[in-house]
């Protein structure tokens, strides 16, 4: 064999060899954040980002409405956690039962895919998100990220401070982790001064804080511990169901709780226990620490994020007010808490489940009369909330929002309190909980 004839046969080698070897050295579904994540989907792909309240309810509709679609979640917690109920939950009202469900089960039964992962980065140009696990390619895509913790708003860039924070003082206001340790906390709570720093407007959920202090007040109350709640908040009164909850604070709580207005916080120190507001200085027992809150990361990683009139990231998705898409980039739908400014007349829509919910199914129905060559109407979400104030007997106030647009073409909330706490709205509390679980999971 000539020098020719050497390495002719040595590259043949080669190339049989390549042939023979797997591209990767690791088993073939190990995969990496360069592989596609699902073979090619046959029809269109709808990728919902989040299996959250907003999530969850998309991927079951869109089946729904139309079977053809390639639906794919992709979530980066094993089990579905509810927010709405957990406040009953810490004090043992619901159980853990009540609160969790099987992501597997419902995307079998309505034949979406679901895949646990955590969604790293966004390429919009190419229509293609990725995950730890892999990139998935979308024809349209609906983010449902939630909401994540602005801790820089206090600690600036000390990421020990807001690690601390996190570990020792959870808000609880993101499932699931924080949960269990702020309930194990309140279950061992022997007295003293439970601060709750409350986050400003917009944040999730905006009764539940007030609940939650009731809730916990209670059990100090049934428990005669000594020690009290005090509500740090920063707006100058309780909102929404303000007389509802002044008068539990007053009639039920009067030696459990203390509540402080205009409570703008200036300063936390978690390390020493301290906290600076407008309305005074504050040293506590135990805390839960509520940061402000902002959309989720993945809207930020997906630049979805809104600016104001000075170009600053107004730290929520600026989308189309009417179809809840991005004006530069329609197929592209953000739903639930992460949604940004929708009207001048009350800015956020409530960051609440019902509303996700709500905008999952509106949405849902965008796509698919997109998909199918049809122009869709624009709908509007409304709003209903129910929130314990008494344990013993059982008593809880109510909110019910709704939303028409007006002759100038702007979107108007009307609110009605329902501020007499009673035992029949926990009733209609729990049914509303059915329902919403059911339209989710069943
Ligand atoms: C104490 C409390 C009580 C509440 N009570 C009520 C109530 O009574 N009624 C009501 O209507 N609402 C209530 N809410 C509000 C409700 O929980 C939220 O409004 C609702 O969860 C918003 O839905 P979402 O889909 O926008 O966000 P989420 O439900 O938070 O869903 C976001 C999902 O995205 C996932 N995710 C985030 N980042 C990534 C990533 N990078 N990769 C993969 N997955 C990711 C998260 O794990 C999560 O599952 C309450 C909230 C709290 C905290």
């Amino acid at each position: 064999m000539n020098r020719r004839q050497f390495l002719a046969a040595g590259s043949a080698l080669t190339a049989t060899a390549a042939l023979a070897q797997p591209t990767s050295p690791l088993p073939f579904l190990i995969n990496m954040q360069s592989d596609p994540l699902l073979p090619k989907a046959n029809g269109k792909r709808v990728v919902v980002c989040g299996g959250g309240w907003g999530g969850i309810s998309a991927a079951k509709h869109l089946k729904k409405l139309d079977p053809t679609l390639d639906v794919v979640v992709l979530e980066r917690n094993p089990v579905f956690f509810s927010c709405p109920m957990s406040n009953k939950w810490l004090v043992d009202v619901v159980d853990t039962n009540f609160l969790t469900f099987s992501y597997l089960k419902v995307a079998q039964k309505y034949g979406y895919h679901f895949i646990q992962t955590e969604v790293t980065a966004f390429e919009r140009d190419k229509k293609r998100v990725i995950t730890a696990q892999g990139w998935i390619d979308y024809d349209y895509l609906i983010v449902g990220a939630g909401i994540r913790y602005n801790y820089e708003a206090w600690f600036g860039n000390d990421r020990k401070a807001a690690e601390y924070t996190r570990a020792h003082f959870p808000a609880a206001y993101i499932p699931n982790a924080e949960h269990f340790q702020l309930k194990q906390s309140i279950q061992n709570f022997t007295g003293g001064d439970l601060v709750m720093t409350l986050p400003p407007p917009p944040h999730r959920c905006p009764p539940s804080p007030y609940e939650r202090a009731c809730l916990i007040a209670g059990l100090i109350k049934e428990r005669k511990i000594k020690g009290k709640v005090i509500i740090l908040d920063p707006k100058d009164s309780p909102r929404p169901i303000t007389g509802g909850f002044q008068e539990a604070f007053e009639n039920l709580y009067k030696d459990q709780i203390v509540y402080v207005p205009k409570a703008v916080i200036k300063e936390v120190d978690p390390f020493n226990k301290k906290i600076k507001t407008a309305a005074g200085d504050f040293t506590f027992d135990h805390s839960i620490l509520m940061a402000p809150h902002q959309a989720g990361d993945m809207a930020w990683k997906a630049g979805l994020i809104g600016k104001n009139a000075e170009g600053k990231p107004t730290g929520w998705a600026g989308v189309d007010p009417f179809f809840l898409n991005m004006k530069d980039d329609p197929d592209v739908y953000v739903i639930g808490d992460a949604v940004g400014v929708v009207s001048p007349n009350f800015n956020f829509y409530p960051k609440a489940g019902h509303v996700a919910n709500a905008h999952a199914k509106i949405v849902a129905k965008y796509i698919v009369d997109r998909s199918q060559g049809r122009q869709p109407k624009y709908a509007l979400p409304d709003n209903l909330c129910f929130m314990m104030v008494n344990t013993q007997p059982r008593e809880d106030v109510a909110v019910r929002f709704q939303y028409h647009v007006n002759d100038k073409g702007i979107i108007i909330q009307d609110q009605d309190d329902d501020n007499l706490r009673r035992d029949e709205l926990v009733t209609e509390d729990f049914a509303w909980a059915g329902r919403m679980y059911e339209d989710m999971f069943g």
